[in-house]
């Protein structure tokens, strides 16, 4: 089996199941019991396979690991109980005091929040902008250690310069972090631009359904760790190429707890079941709807780098399968934002991404408002921006809802 789809479904059953179950079993254990001390002992200290303790393994949440690890082309994945965790854990594992990181400056408005967290302890950041190479490559000192950027951004849809800042990692020797969230590995395998690890959001279209929250980190086993300083002597068996994701479990998950449950990895795992046909649907209304509203008077600017007269058109369809599930848009000067939002009725007013459903949010007065006027006007974010990550729904429901909305607006 080499299909995308075909492999995730399959996933489980392929290793032996109790009574045939073509799901791996929810396994709602804490601990795991031994009838011989030696074999417990030897688990502990990694020269024999099993399971310790809840916190760092459990058998339903390595099964939907397989499936990420699977679906990214990678070589191990461990999963945390949110994207934030996962990002969060990762820089706490790798990165130490006086170390320095190069961000893009488009970027999920809680990362950086995260990243500006990390500032006060002691591990520098430094925001650049990330469409451009040339960018980021002057964002480099001699103390750092790690570049980290997003696919498509989120909210105004820029897309990074992923394989040109991929050649740079490689001749510089720097760990390169790619969040896929906004793509997923059905529409971009960040390996395929010489990722070092990747972090997938699980909550958003892998899940797909809004029922549950989980992340992900990815090794693609294309980074050589034994250059790299802040790994522990302890960790530094085998394989060179796995050093981090090892790491990443041992004194990031373990020592952090931000563990996967079981449950959310059951309900994450039948999500990703049905990921490629899913964003099928999704990206195709996300460029019917990006038209409609190009060609909207009560608009002024539309963001979707599946229209021509995006910046990054052609990067976006060199690089990804489609051009993503998400839209942004600017209300023209004469529309009310409020009235306009309230005026929606198919499409939910809510914050999260990536779902089943159709979600629209003002995000200057929400998710990106903690952060403040200025910094948004560097991310390119106006009062007047509306985000709509693109569902499953009938495209004829979703242009009528935003068609009506214009209209009961008095700006059609
Ligand atoms: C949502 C999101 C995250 C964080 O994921 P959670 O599961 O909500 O913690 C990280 N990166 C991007 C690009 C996201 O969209």
């Amino acid at each position: 089996m080499t299909g995308f789809t075909s492999k995730i479904v399959h996933s489980d059953r392929l290793s032996p199941i109790e009574h045939g179950s073509l799901h791996k079993p929810i396994h709602a254990t804490v601990a795991y019991g031994y009838e011989d001390a030696r074999e417990l002992a030897a688990v502990f200290q990694g020269s024999a396979s099993g399971y310790t303790y809840g916190r760092q393994v459990n058998p339903t949440v390595d099964a939907l690991q397989e499936k990420v690890t699977a679906m990214e082309n990678g070589v191990a994945t461990v999963c945390f109980t949110t994207g934030m965790a996962a990002i969060g854990t990762m820089i706490f594992a790798l990165l130490r005091r006086g170390d320095h990181l190069v961000s893009s400056s488009f970027l999920f408005g809680n990362t950086n929040s995260l990243f500006n967290s990390f500032t006060a302890h002691g591990v520098d950041v430094t925001f650049v902008d990330a469409q451009d190479v040339e960018a980021v490559a002057a964002g480099i000192n001699e103390r750092t250690r790690m570049v980290f950027v997003e696919t498509i951004a989120n909210p105004r849809t820029q897309v990074s310069a992923l394989a040109e800042i991929g050649e740079l990692c490689r001749e510089r020797g720097l760990v390169y972090v790619v969040d896929n969230t906004m793509t997923s590995p059905y529409l971009f395998q960040p390996k395929a631009v010489h990722a070092s690890l990747i972090i997938n959001s699980l909550t958003k279209y892998i899940g797909g359904h809004g029922n549950a929250l989980g992340g992900a980190i990815t090794e693609t086993g294309l980074y050589d760790w034994s250059s790299f300083d802040n790994i522990y002597d302890t960790y530094k068996g085998g394989d060179p190429s796995k050093w981090a994701i090892t790491q990443i479990k041992k004194k990031g998950l373990r020592d952090f707890g931000a563990s996967l449950g079981a449950e959310a990895a059951h309900h994450l795992a039948v999500g990703a079941e049905t990921l490629a046909l899913r964003l099928d649907r999704q990206c195709a209304n996300a460029q019917a709807m990006a038209e409609y509203l190009q060609n909207s008077a009560w608009v002024q600017a539309v963001y979707y780098p599946g229209l021509p007269g995006h910046p990054q058109h052609d990067r976006a369809a060199a690089l990804f399968r489609h051009p993503g599930a998400l839209v942004s848009f600017e209300l023209a000067p004469e529309v009310d934002i409020w009235e306009y939002m309230n005026g929606l009725k198919v499409i939910v007013k809510s914050s999260n991404l990536g779902d089943n459903r159709t979600l629209a949010i003002p995000v200057a007065h929400t998710i990106y408002y903690e952060m403040g006027p200025e910094r948004r006007a560097s991310m390119g974010i106006a009062d007047t921006l509306i985000r709509i990550s693109v569902g499953i729904e009938d495209i004829d429901d979703l242009l009528a809802d935003l068609a009506q909305a214009g209209e009961n607006n008095g700006a059609a």
